[in-house]
């Protein structure tokens, strides 16, 4: 067994996990019940942990999540107004419409 991704944000480790298990590999869940109160951050010992099952697909796993990290960092046209916008940016900064609109 081997640790694969972890993040403060439940959401988006959550979103790894869909994308490994997608190609038909067993992963887990770690800390999946240590939750900390509403709008903090978890200390990082308590974060969100996505481990694979079978260490040989340690690799294709974490290849399926690089192509997913390069997508969350690649720019964003935003879904109302079609301004681009930088990754870094969670609001677009023309009309505040957010990145994640139609993620969720
Ligand atoms: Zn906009």
């Amino acid at each position: 067994m081997k640790l694969i991704y972890t993040h403060a944000n439940n959401l988006i480790v959550l979103n790894a996990k869909n994308i490994v298990e997608a190609s038909s590999i067993k992963v887990f869940l770690k800390n999946e019940f240590s939750s900390a109160g509403v709008g903090e951050l978890p200390p990082i010992d308590n974060w969100l942990e996505l481990w694979v099952v079978e260490d040989l697909h340690y690799e294709r796993a974490q290849k399926l999540l690089a192509v997913f990290n390069s997508k969350e960092l690649a720019d964003w046209q935003c879904v109302k107004c079609a301004e681009i916008n930088g990754a870094a940016f969670d609001y677009c900064w023309n009309c505040t419409t957010s990145s994640h609109y139609c993620d969720l």
